[in-house]
């Protein structure tokens, strides 16, 4: 299989990057790094992405897509030779404040999208932590979360149409209705098509909000009361989980004067239009903090208040990332009921790996879990690491959890696959890959485990002499 390389240059002259100091900077994410591409497509217009896929798949050449490489499985990150997508230059974004609607091309930044539409009393939902860096069109191949997603959805809810390219070079739009083709297409990591242009819901700006926080001296009562919210009927607009390492990791990097004997803090956000009703939800709240075992219930008094909680939270993957050079960032999401014991077992798992610091945070409210799992991989064991986030992992299975909530499967989780879905489904997953994607250019090696593979594939997905963990 020959790179298509001259008929690329012929068809889209200068927006084909190929030399080696170009193409290096293409080799990773934001948690892995593999050999560079053969070329880099720098695409303008849904037109280029069709043409560089027709001239692959015609000499059956490996595609990868990329948006703003902020994914934490390694799904952008080239593992042989391939060419490879880059949007960041289609970025055309308009708001219809009429149908309360962004039409996004998929290098958009994702916090470009609420910031336009501000002026207009409008917000995009989907909000991670990445969202200064991370795309539109990544966070749709990894239907990324965000804490405002407890309320409001993932990515994929809200999601109304999408333009994308099929493998052979095809274009289409569809919206939602009828068979749910956008609905595979979000999620899929860039294995099935590749997304050229979303229409996405805006939401209004809701007038009220209201923050408060609670301090438990025991990590699983704060999963409990995790639980009780949800079952009291109550849905806040974001309800966010510190465990005792993050916060300690917290305070030692910003010196906010946070309760570092604390084993767990929740914030929660309430929000709306009537005050009243908001002002009821989040003492209900308050209420069940502390029919769970709250040790401090408070409600932030100002703006300034709730923001340093909020700072406080979006600061943890900084902090921690301060503590050691590199870090194996899980995403695990259990049932909330099981947020209790999940996190004691995660904890008990701990034990057995005292070398490495752990940390538990993430968007608790919909049961979504970030243990971290903190070292340095020149003096630390990768495949004690790999175990490790491996045990993790089973636990999330055991209590009827999955694998991931928003960062994908990528590479680094695609060996956990075999044992963490049924063989018949993981047939059902690749007679649908097959369908879009008959000649298998579209993202190999990403997400789903070796269809003819007797053995499983290294946890990790890649040996671990070439894994390299970077830090954010
Ligand atoms: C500090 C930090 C915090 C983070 N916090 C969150 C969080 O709160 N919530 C969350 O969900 N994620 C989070 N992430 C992970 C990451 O930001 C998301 O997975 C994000 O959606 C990736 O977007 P991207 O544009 O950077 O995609 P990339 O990393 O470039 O690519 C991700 C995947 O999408 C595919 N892809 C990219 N563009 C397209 C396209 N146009 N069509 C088809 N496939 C495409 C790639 O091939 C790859 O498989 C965080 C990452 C970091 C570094």
């Amino acid at each position: 299989m020959n790179a298509p390389l001259d008929q690329l240059k012929k068809a889209l002259s200068d927006k084909v990057r190929t030399s080696a100091t170009e193409t290096l900077l293409y080799r990773y994410d934001a948690i892995a790094q593999g050999p560079a591409p053969v070329a880099v497509v720098l695409a303008e217009s849904t037109q280029d992405i069709a043409t560089t896929l027709r001239l692959c798949h015609d000499a059956g050449f490996a595609v990868v897509p990329r948006g703003g490489s902020s994914g934490l499985s390694g799904g952008a990150v080239p593992i042989g030779p391939c060419v490879m997508i880059a949007t960041n230059r289609m970025t055309q974004l308009t708001i219809d404040p009429v149908q309360r609607t962004a039409r996004a091309q998929p290098g958009v930044i994702t916090d470009m999208v609420s910031k336009t539409a501000k002026p207009h009393g409008l917000y995009y939902a989907p909000d991670p932590a990445s969202s200064r860096q991370s795309t539109i069109g990544g966070n749709i191949a990894e239907n990324a979360g965000g804490p405002q997603c407890l309320k409001k959805g993932v990515t994929g809810d809200s999601v109304l149409e999408l333009e994308f390219v099929t493998s052979d070079g095809t274009v289409q739009r569809m919206d939602r209705t009828g068979l749910d083709i956008p609905g595979l297409i979000i999620g899929s990591e860039g294995t099935l098509a590749f997304v050229t242009d979303a229409l996405l819901k805006l939401e209004p700006i809701p007038v009220f909000t209201r923050t408060a926080f609670a301090v438990f001296h025991d990590l699983g009562k704060a999963g409990r009361a995790v639980a009780l919210i949800t079952a009291k009927g109550l849905t806040p607009a974001k309800l966010e989980l510190m465990d005792q390492n993050s916060i300690r990791a917290v305070e030692a990097f910003m010196q906010m004067g946070l309760p570092v004997d604390a084993e767990a803090l929740l914030v929660c956000d309430c929000d709306g239009d009537d005050l009243g009703v908001v002002t009821l939800e989040i003492e209900a709240v308050e209420a069940a903090f502390k029919e769970a075992g709250a040790t401090t219930v408070k409600l932030a008094q100002t703006l300034e208040e709730a923001g340093l909680l909020w700072k406080a939270r979006r600061s943890v993957s900084p902090a921690l990332g301060n503590l050691r050079p590199h870090r194996f960032n899980e995403d695990i999401v259990v049932p909330r009921s099981h947020l209790e014991p999940a996190m004691r077992e995660m904890r008990e798992v701990a034990l057995h790996y005292p070398q490495f610091p752990f940390a538990i945070f993430g968007h608790a409210g919909d049961g979504n879990l970030h243990p971290n799992i903190l070292f340095d991989r020149t003096k630390d064991s990768l495949e004690q690491v790999d175990e490790f986030a491996h045990e993790i992992a089973r636990v999330a299975l055991r209590h009827g959890g999955v694998l991931s909530g928003e960062h994908g499967i990528g590479l680094m989780k695609r060996g956990f696959m075999t044992e963490a879905t049924p063989a018949a489904t993981l047939e059902a997953y690749w007679r649908i890959k097959r369908a879009f994607d008959p000649r298998g250019i579209m993202n190999p090696g990403k997400l789903l485990p070796d269809a003819s593979a007797s053995q499983p594939p290294p946890r990790t997905g890649l040996p671990a002499s070439e894994l390299d963990l970077t830090t954010y």
